[in-house]
């Protein structure tokens, strides 16, 4: 199974800043004064030495992760990330050389993607914004003949959060009827559902709005995908029943977008501290445990300082799992 993270922000797309380029220079700079940089093919090999958190950005693109086994694969949230996901899938051109005519638009379409590509399963935690605003541009979306099916807690809902973000003219110029693929909505079984080797089932969240955490599994391996929630009691029956969905899966991927001071004053916003989240995993002995759905104000700086007091807690709570920060572009192999 291979996890793939194409984007981790949460609540709106934060594009790097100034200031976490001058704070990375800084870092770098203080590395390079005792390294003799006169010669130019030292360079080279003092950057492919830096640490990975000063040459890559944590990432500004909100929610997108992709778990595959093989061939199958099933895509989670549609946030602006699934756009860099949609040209890795279908990388030619979709529309033809001529001028893009809107009036003919559907017919001149054509199809971008590999026949490998046009069978495509996106599972959505919700309908909040920031977690379907990428669909507009998924290429594969305008690939005619391409199937794309896309289940949430309540399929009628997500036909109508879907199709309000894209009524044309208003909301976006092409409407989902003239995307080209056959988008088809549905409520997410409560059997659970398979994608070829992977099966999937969820689990309520609490969420203003609601939501879905998703247990995807495969090749003796699962992930727990659980953004956007917020437990107020640790012991309660929904807590216990959460921590039961995530028992023994070899990673969680959690809402941890607020620190402790930020969720004292944002009760009830519906999201998790890193400590809150961290503890439920411990308590479900997950392998590991990635920081995800990151606050648009946290700065590269601080999502580090706050990686760094988490594996703290968890070495001070004698937990075993490994706690890592979901970053834009990062795979995992399992
Ligand atoms: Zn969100
Ligand atoms: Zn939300």
């Amino acid at each position: 199974m291979k996890i793939k993270f194409w984007g981790v922000r949460g609540s709106i797309p934060a594009p790097f800043h100034a200031a976490d380029i001058t704070w990375k220079l800084e870092q770098i700079l203080a590395l390079a004064l005792d390294v003799p940089l006169a010669d130019p093919r030292r360079v080279a090999d003092f950057i492919a030495g830096l640490p990975s958190h000063l040459l890559h950005p944590v990432g500004g693109s909100t929610p997108c992760v992709e778990v595959t086994l093989g061939a199958d694969r099933v895509i989670l949230d549609a946030g602006s990330g699934i756009r860099r996901l949609g040209l890795d899938m279908c990388p030619e051109q979709f529309f033809p050389e001529n001028d893009l005519d809107l009036i003919n638009f559907k017919e001149n379409l054509i199809n971008p993607c590999p026949p490998a590509e046009r069978n495509i399963t996106i599972l959505l935690s919700h309908t909040h914004w920031d977690h379907i605003q990428g669909f507009p541009f998924f290429a594969p979306a305008y690939g005619v003949g391409n199937r794309i099916s896309l289940y949430g807690h309540d399929g009628g809902q997500l036909a109508e959060a879907f199709g309000s973000q894209q009524k044309a003219p208003q909301m976006f110029p092409i409407s989902l009827s003239d995307m080209g693929a056959d988008l088809s909505f549905h409520s997410f079984p409560e059997a659970g559902l398979t994608v070829g080797g992977l099966t999937v089932a969820a689990l309520p969240l609490p969420h203003p709005g609601g939501g879905l955490a998703f247990r995807v599994s495969g090749g003796g391996r699962s992930v727990v995908y659980a953004t956007d929630y917020e437990f107020t009691d640790d012991n309660s029956r929904e807590t216990a029943r959460f921590v039961d969905f995530m028992a023994g899966a070899d990673v969680v991927i959690s809402d941890t977008q607020y620190t402790y001071l930020e969720s004292v004053a944002r009760e009830g916003w519906g999201h998790s501290t890193s400590f809150g989240a961290l503890e439920l995993a411990m308590r479900a002995e997950a392998g590991y445990f990635f920081l995800f759905h990151h606050d648009p104000e946290h700065s590269d700086a601080k999502l580090l300082d706050n990686l760094e007091k988490t594996r703290a807690y968890q070495v001070m709570s004698s937990g075993s799992l490994r706690v890592e920060l979901a970053s834009e572009g990062l795979s995992l192999e399992l």
